[in-house]
């Protein structure tokens, strides 16, 4: 993925980018580090198309999912994101927060599904309060 250019500006008078670049290569595992408030989360956040670019390009390969005039959809662009904060339904327990999102009669078993593979198949019915940070995210 190639990142040129990138810029956001949440207000007039500040840049929250200012023309960031980066290329990120596949297989390879990247951080991202600065001083709080200099832009990471927005240049994440415009990577999964959550926040549209006042200037610059993303691509990935060939196909330009920002830039002039062009905003791929953030469904369309199959980044997963963890936020920073956490987001949960206070009032749903672990199973029921991770089923939120589907649809259909399997919502339930796919959840129980995807909670085994963070190995928190025994927090199924744990709600947010009781689990970790960890856990949370
Ligand atoms: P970081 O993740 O590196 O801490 P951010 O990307 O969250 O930085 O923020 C970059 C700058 O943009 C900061 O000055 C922040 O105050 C500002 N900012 C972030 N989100 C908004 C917003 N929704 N509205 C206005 N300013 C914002």
């Amino acid at each position: 993925m190639s990142i040129r250019g990138a810029q956001r500006r949440y207000v007039k008078e500040t840049a929250a980018l200012a023309g960031a670049d980066l290329d990120l290569e596949p297989g390879r595992i990247t951080a991202l580090l600065g001083p709080s408030g200099s832009g990471k989360s927005t240049l994440l956040r415009a990577i999964a198309g959550l926040e549209r670019l006042d200037g610059g390009e993303i691509r990935l390969g060939d196909t330009v999912w920002a830039g002039p005039g062009r905003h791929l959809a953030p469904e369309r662009r199959r980044v997963g994101m963890v936020f920073q904060d956490y987001a949960l339904f206070p009032h749903l327990d672990a199973l029921a927060n991770v089923a939120f999102g589907l649809k259909g009669p399997d919502a339930k078993t796919i959840a129980m599904a995807q909670l085994e593979a963070a190995e928190l198949g025994h927090k199924a019915k744990a709600f947010p309060h009781e689990l970790s940070g960890g856990e949370q995210q």
